[in-house]
């Protein structure tokens, strides 16, 4: 037994842990977890906690649902919201899957995020991210049927007072720092009742750890103050959707590889190469970071969401851009994308896109001019002129693509792939039979 699982089954005395929680992520983002008793913890390092695969979704073939849970020791933390001085703590452990040949099972997808690092790796890199996640917060549980009201009414960066946002905000990240996670910034967004909360940079396996354990501590903390959070996408028409920029480098052991004085933006001939892969690879990768129906109602033009594949530095329409707010600060130079949203499986986004900026430095890909306008604000002609390609309009346009993407294939891995996008277009046969509320509206009044 390492260091680190000593360093566990030590903690689980002191800290008088009662339950510790194995927690997974299936194939479409969602948290799972079961808990175990801290005795069977020794057991569990060594051999894993059995579990039935086929229960998961995305996860198994119902003939091999054997499977086993594995935690890793690194990500032991307190549940701070199951309450710890009464000798009764909740810990939680982030888990690998495996086979029952102790193999790690193709359908995981901290192992799909895994083995892409590891190709990193092997040309000397490591991923950072760090995500600007933005959410809703809704006055009351949602009920089903019933069009959601917001918590206030403020905007972007507005200070009010008894602000309801910012209190909240203020206990998400007290929670947040006391299971480890760094948070940089946080305000209050565009829309109604949308707040922001920005993770501090880290690497990429320990930011979608740490996006899962936030998707949790926010609704936590929402309905423990009696209102309901969600990171869908786009919940209104009216108002912007929620992104989940995401700043990203890579590192050559302590030097930042996207860094290099003097040149253009900072950039480095890594770092634009990288840009290059991402804009090639776009379309392909966008059913991955952006997986559901309603991903592709925020990527409708306006909102400053991304309609378009295209980078800039300043630009707030770019799909990519290099921010310059720290000019003198080389190690800070990265780039943010801005298509992705906080309703994805960050294991498997933050895969396709480190997958897509590697293929751009293997294979030398040029990057394209920057796009210096407002893309929203050119015709269909002057985009096309520009040679800047629209990203698929809806998920079915975003499935056809992605469904030939090799680079795809061969990042998830066969299982994944497949699972993935037969999830996704059942997703789309059920949308498109919807008949919806503006439908009628459009209609029965005239028809
Ligand atoms: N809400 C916007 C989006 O969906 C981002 C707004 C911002 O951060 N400036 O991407
Ligand atoms: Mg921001
Ligand atoms: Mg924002
Ligand atoms: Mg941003």
């Amino acid at each position: 037994m390492g260091k680190q699982e000593d360093f566990v089954l030590r903690a689980l005395e002191e800290r008088d842990v009662r339950f510790v929680r194995l927690w997974f992520t299936d194939v479409l983002g969602s948290l799972k977890s079961v808990a175990v008793a801290p005795a069977e913890l020794e057991g569990a390092f060594e051999e894993g906690i059995g579990f039935d695969g086929s229960a998961i979704e995305g996860f198994a073939r119902v003939h091999e649902s054997d499977m086993l849970a594995v935690p890793d020791p690194s990500t032991f933390q307190i549940l701070p919201w199951r309450g710890h001085d009464d000798g009764r703590a909740t810990a939680r452990m982030f888990c690998d899957i495996q086979m029952p040949d102790g193999s790690p099972s193709y359908a995981d997808p901290r192992h799909v995020l895994k083995r892409t690092l590891s190709r990193a790796a092997e040309k000397g890199y490591t991923f950072y991210t760090h995500p600007e996640i933005e959410f809703y917060l809704f006055k009351d549980e949602y009920q089903k049927g019933k069009r959601p009201t917001p918590v206030d009414r403020s905007g972007y960066f507005d200070h009010t007072a008894q602000s309801f946002g910012a209190d909240f905000r203020r206990e998400a990240i007290t929670m947040l720092e006391q299971m480890g996670i760094s948070v940089e910034f946080s305000h209050h967004e565009g829309g109604p009742g949308q707040q922001e909360i920005d993770l501090r940079y880290a690497d990429a396996l320990s930011t979608a750890d740490n996006i899962m354990t936030f998707r949790t501590v926010i609704r936590e903390v929402a309905l423990s103050q009696g209102v309901w959070a969600s990171f869908m996408p786009k919940p209104y028409t009216e108002h912007p959707g929620s992104g989940m920029h995401t700043h990203v480098s890579l590192f050559d052991g302590d030097q930042n590889a996207f860094y290099e004085a003097g040149s253009e933006y900072q950039l480095s001939a890594t770092g634009r190469a990288f840009i290059a892969g991402i804009l090639t690879h776009a379309a392909e990768i966008t059913c991955v970071t952006n997986q559901w129906v309603n991903s592709y109602k925020r990527l409708v033009s306006g909102g400053e969401a991304p309609s378009y594949i295209c980078w800039g530095h300043n630009n707030r329409s770019a799909m990519v851009r290099v921010p310059m707010y720290k000019p003198n600060k080389g190690q800070s130079t990265r780039i943010e994308l801005r298509t992705i949203d906080p309703a994805c499986n960050p294991y498997l986004a933050f895969a396709v896109i480190l997958a897509a900026g590697l293929k751009g430095i293997e294979q030398g890909y040029e990057l394209p001019r920057e796009a210096e306008d407002d893309v929203w604000s050119l015709s269909d002609k002057e985009r096309k002129a520009l040679g800047i390609q629209p990203l698929p309009k809806n998920l079915a346009e975003a499935i056809e693509i992605a469904e030939s993407s090799e680079l795809l294939a061969e990042t998830l891995g066969e299982h994944v792939f497949d699972f993935f996008l037969r999830n996704k277009r059942q997703e789309w046969e059920d949308w498109r039979a919807q008949v919806t509320q503006y439908e009628r509206d459009q209609m029965l009044p005239i028809l």
